[in-house]
């Protein structure tokens, strides 16, 4: 009957294949699944089979016995065929199921190893799209697909072989029109395949424009960006439209085709049955169940040519998972462990250049950083400041040169180990959606003491505003913490950085949202923070960058100037002419 193999390429197999591994732990229930569909089909085949007795026996010959067990012989058939339905839908949804939780768990662990780098480039739309829709895709389709294959092709076998029992010429000529129906199916199915994978994308496509519009609704709204969102929405929305009755177009058009082609055996059947010569030898009861043998395969064929369009559908999905699995995660560093730094920290001709971008953005820079130090990285916007200091836990590995940490290579650390030695309050503040103590308290320091939290809100000068609140440090802090102010959400950040025992810490403009008052209360938390550790400070105020160690002037991604304050502004050069910008003298 129509291969189902034949227009699947070998990639496709190999998909299927790696696909049967995660089902493989789950193999009994599959196994219970399989009966069900086995007992399905065998209830079916045999109901037509039944035929032949039934009016032979009990119409024409009105045979007793035929008479009497012909009601339970239905009755058990049909007990038979309800449980078997029911362990077959039932197995397989199980199992189905196993699999999307794998398919999915596998996925967001490996979101959450995947680099910087990788999310630069994609869009989250797309990522959660892969995890919500690809993933029941997948299970669906080939599920369904499975099903189909092993119940309608033991239906159509079953049913198939009663009626070479029943008459064999009137089969082989009904088997003649196989390969007609097998070429069409072969044909509907590749272009399945294709628009399942562009339909499968064009969802991705409406997510994501949805997604930007709903998170960037302020800015929508301001700048009156409305129409542009519509429209943009209207070509993703109405491409997936297009994309979708291109589908039902294929599939109704193939599914009418195969019905016509298998009403000409109907009728032709019906003309050969009736000729004066056949009529004679065969019985009304041979008559009726091939005739109900022959219709009983139409809904099964029908299945069948849907088949490999199901199975392309979760085949095209599961390439996309894996595609995306296959993506190469952060490497895991070196094998060399550390504790705690003490924070030497050496640029050697750091150059970097980001994948997503082709000009580099850091030339050949080298700086020495003593422990306990504080250095101040100071230069225009865009100057490669947030880039610079990117590179120390990794979040991008450098183009040339290295950087050492306690002299060591920062790759030969194992990255989790390498990653514990900095806290960091970013230019970007994340906060999760949960309480304030669970955002100061985040991650590894989930287990720290109430007490411990809530000193280090005090000293960020956050529990000044946290009391204030109903809840307290229980108070939920909303999506990105949305139900917070700039400064509020930047005091957090600084608690939790407080709350980290790292030795070096990393502040990317930290206090830029914080009024004049509580960055001054806030510079003192600081500052006590920095105490003991070696401390990276992106400042755009004059008072953290007076008191630096060392000041580093960046422009254009090469370092300019370095030095004190004072001796930089002796100099004269271009620290002094970007202070008399900033600050104004
Ligand atoms: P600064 O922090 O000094 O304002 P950045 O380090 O953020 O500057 O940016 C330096 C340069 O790198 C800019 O030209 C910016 O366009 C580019 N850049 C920053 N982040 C990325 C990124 N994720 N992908 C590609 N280019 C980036
Ligand atoms: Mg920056």
């Amino acid at each position: 009957m129509p291969a189902m193999s034949a227009s699947a390429p070998e990639a496709g197999k190999d998909i299927y294949r790696r696909l049967l591994t995660y089902a493989k732990p789950h193999w009994r229930m599959f196994l219970v699944s399989l009966l069900g569909m086995a007992g399905f089909a065998a209830a079916d085949v045999s109901f037509v089979a039944l035929m032949r007795p039934l009016l032979d026996g009990s119409f024409v010959e009105r045979d007793p016995t035929i008479i009497a067990t012909m009601p339970w012989l239905i009755l058990g058939l049909f007990l038979l065929r309800g449980v078997s339905a029911f362990a077959s839908a039932y197995g397989m949804a199980w199992v189905g199921r196993q699999v999307i939780k794998a398919l999915r768990a596998e996925l967001f662990n490996h979101y959450l190893r995947l680099p910087v780098a990788f999310f630069d480039q994609s869009s989250s739309g797309n990522l959660i799209a892969k995890l919500t829709y690809h993933t029941e895709q997948v299970a669906e389709s080939t599920s369904n697909a499975l099903t189909s294959l092993v119940k309608d092709g033991l239906t159509v076998i079953g049913l198939i072989g009663l009626m070479l029992y029943l008459d064999w010429r009137l089969t082989l000529f009904i088997l003649a029109i196989g390969p007609l129906i097998a070429g069409l199916v072969t044909y509907v199915s590749r272009r399945f395949r294709r628009i399942s994978g562009r339909i499968q994308d064009s969802m991705g496509d409406v997510t994501h424009v949805a997604e930007e519009a709903i998170t960037g609704q302020r800015v929508v709204k301001l700048y009156d960006g409305a129409e542009y969102e519509k429209a943009h929405f209207e070509t993703a929305n109405e491409a997936n439209r297009r994309l979708h009755l291109k589908l039902v177009s294929t599939r109704a058009g193939s599914t009418a085709t195969v019905q016509f082609i298998a009403a000409w055996a109907v009728a032709a059947i019906i003309y050969f049955a009736t000729s004066p010569q056949v009529l004679e030898t065969m019985t009304p009861g041979t008559f009726v169940a091939f005739m109900g043998a022959m219709l009983s395969l139409l809904q099964p064929l029908k299945n069948l040519t849907t088949l490999n369009e199901k199975l392309q559908r979760g085949i095209a999905a599961a390439q996309n998972i894996f595609e995306l699995l296959g993506e190469p995660q952060e490497p895991e560093g070196g094998d060399r462990s550390l504790v705690r730094a003490e924070g030497h920290i050496r640029f050697e001709a750091v150059s970097f250049a980001y994948p997503a971008g082709d000009a580099p953005v850091l030339h050949n820079l080298s700086l020495a950083i003593e422990p306990g130090q504080t250095v101040a990285f100071v230069g225009r916007s865009g100057s490669g400041k947030t880039t610079l200091l990117s590179l120390l836990p990794r979040f991008y590995d450098v183009g040339s040169g290295r950087i050492l940490l306690d002299g060591a290579d920062i790759r030969d650390y194992r990255l989790a180990d390498l990653r514990r030695q900095f806290a960091l309050v970013d230019q970007n503040i994340t906060l999760f959606n949960d309480s304030i103590a669970r955002n100061i308290a985040y991650g590894a320091l989930e287990h720290v003491s109430r007490d411990e939290i809530e000193r280090a809100a005090e000293s960020a000068h956050a529990m000044e505003f946290i009391r204030g609140l109903s809840r307290g440090l229980d108070t939920p802090v909303g999506q990105n913490g949305v139900l917070l102010s700039g400064g509020q959400r930047q005091r957090l950040a600084i608690a939790r950085a407080l709350l980290k025992p790292a030795p070096i810490l990393i502040l990317d403009e930290a206090t830029s949202a914080l009024d004049t008052e509580s960055e001054r209360a806030v510079q003192d938390a600081l500052a006590r923070l920095m105490q003991g550790r070696t401390t990276l400070v992106i400042a755009h105020r004059l008072s953290t960058i007076q008191r630096a160690d060392q000041i580093v002037v960046l422009d254009g991604g090469r370092m300019v100037e370095t030095g004190r304050h004072e001796e930089l502004l002796a100099r004269d050069g271009f620290y002094a002419k970007l202070y008399q910008m900033q600050f104004g003298e």
